[in-house]
């Protein structure tokens, strides 16, 4: 059971971000801090297959699967 959670602190840890302004550790799905409120950018690249705008911390297009 040892090694599952630590498999699961990993990908919580994924899985947060900091704000840029006041350094609040927020979920990275968090549009705006619930600390100062500030906006949270989520920084995208288009696919290089079918140009979906994808997060740039994914590893694969959510449009067309394919691994960055
Ligand atoms: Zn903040
Ligand atoms: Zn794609």
């Amino acid at each position: 059971m040892k090694e599952n959670q630590t498999q699961h602190q990993a990908r919580a840890n994924d899985q947060i971000t900091t704000c840029p302004e006041c350094q609040q550790v927020l979920p990275k799905i968090a549009k705006t801090c619930f600390s100062c409120g500030a906006e949270q950018v989520q920084e995208t690249e288009p696919c290089a297959n079918c140009g979906f705008e994808t997060q740039v911390s994914s590893k694969f297009c959510p449009s067309c699967g394919t691994h960055k």
